[in-house]
Order: C-alpha cells, then structure tokens, then sequence
C-alpha cells in the first residue's frame, strides 16, 4: 500500500546531542574516505546543523565568523558541502527565484520537497511517496543513478488566494 502524502510541521533546531551526533557522521564519512580531519569542515557542518530552515553558504560564513576567530570563505566552504551532503547531514534546496544556491538540515530530519507560494513566499515541506517513486522511475528508465533531487511546486496558497478572491 502506498504511503499518504505528508506534510512536515517546521523545521525546529536539533539538540546539543543531535549536534554532537552529526559531526561524528561526518567524522566517520571522512575517515572512510581517508581524509584527515579539519577544524573548518567541522565548524562549517556544526553550522549546517544549528541553522533551522534554509540557508546559503553566507549565511553559514556568518555563524561561523559570529563564534569562532576562523576566517572561512566562500570556496572553502563550497568545497566543503559536497561532504556533508554526502553524509545526509544536508540536503540542495532551490527554493524558487531565490539567487545562489540554498541547502537545509536533512540530518535527523526526512526528505521532503516543497510547495512555494509566489506571492507571500510561505513554503510547505511535505513528502508524497508516489513522487518519490516516479522519479526514481525516470531516473533509472533513462540510465541514471540517482543521488539526490529537488522538486519545488510553485503557485498561490490558500489564504492568498482567498484574498484575491474576496477583493
Ligand atoms: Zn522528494
Ligand atoms: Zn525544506
């Protein structure tokens, strides 16, 4: 039987443990692949991890440079989120329109995609396994091996839509 649609309450920020526990994922990802281990990769996860909702690798320069004397910049940290969205500790989020790219905690947390409304900019996390499934179909119907993917359904919400109704 296949799964309902779901819909995510908000993101709301992981615990010290939860934290604790995403670094050492990282931590054992990159043993695996055999690099050594860098106070910058970990301040910049410790920051992917703290951030509740989406953000962008200024808004994780920021963090960083807030509590720490680390002077982290930008290609630092692009070469840095590969690994981490390798560990599931993040996941791509496009959120529509918006200029460069965004991410957002996955650790301890589920996939999901999102509905996007144009006019308030409100976004809706939910999950529906029917199109999980139906991408995972194109993907391999057409030779690819899917990692990862974003989907954003853009339109007006029910209460801006309500609102243009009653003008
Ligand atoms: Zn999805
Ligand atoms: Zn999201």
């Amino acid at each position: 039987m296949m799964r309902m649609m779901r819909v995510f309450a908000t993101n709301s920020p992981l615990s010290d443990d939860g934290i604790a526990r995403g670094l050492s994922v990282l931590r054992a990802h990159v043993k695996k692949l055999g690099l050594k281990s860098s106070v910058t990769r970990d301040a910049v996860a410790k920051a992917a991890l703290e951030r509740v909702g989406h953000f962008t690798v200024e808004d994780l320069i920021t963090d960083i440079r807030k509590d720490s004397t680390l002077d982290v910049h930008p290609a630092t940290v692009y070469r840095i989120l590969p690994l981490l969205l390798d560990a599931c500790l993040i996941q791509h989020s496009l959120l529509a329109n918006a200029t460069g790219a965004r991410y957002e905690r996955l650790f301890e947390r589920e996939h999901h995609d999102h509905l996007i409304c144009i006019r308030c900019g409100k976004v809706v996390e939910f999950e529906f396994e029917a199109i999980e499934l139906l991408q995972r179909d194109v993907a391999e119907r057409l030779g690819f091996r899917l990692t990862e993917h974003v989907l954003e359904l853009m339109g007006e919400c029910a209460s801006c839509t309500r609102h243009e109704e009653s003008r």
